[in-house]
């Protein structure tokens, strides 16, 4: 038998833009926060991880957040604007409040 919460597709809830960083409700009821610095050094785009280390962008001057099954993050970057999608499975796993310390 296996658990019906298992069974479904992690989702986000909501979103919370708080100062710097996104807070991010998921469906299976834990709340995360993620700073937007981290959110920008680890886009999981194939141009950002392309090429060796990951590209060091200032902090975000804007962060325009949109969610469904992922977070959506918009940047101003310094060389042009960049669009950043997060799987909600993807954040979840790297949850800063879950990691080992
Ligand atoms: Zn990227
Ligand atoms: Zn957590």
């Amino acid at each position: 038998m296996t658990d019906w919460r298992e069974a479904l597709p992690l989702n986000i809830e909501r979103i919370c833009i708080e100062r710097g960083a996104v807070r991010v409700a998921f469906s299976d009821g834990h709340e995360g926060r993620f700073e937007g610095k981290w959110l920008r050094d680890h886009c999981p785009c194939g141009l950002c991880r392309r090429v060796g280390p990951p590209v060091r962008a200032p902090a975000p001057s804007k962060m325009v957040p949109g969610w469904d099954a992922a977070l959506h993050v918009r940047w101003a970057d310094p060389n042009g604007p960049h669009e950043s999608r997060y799987a909600a499975e993807w954040l979840r796993a790297r949850c800063p409040c879950c990691q080992p310390a």
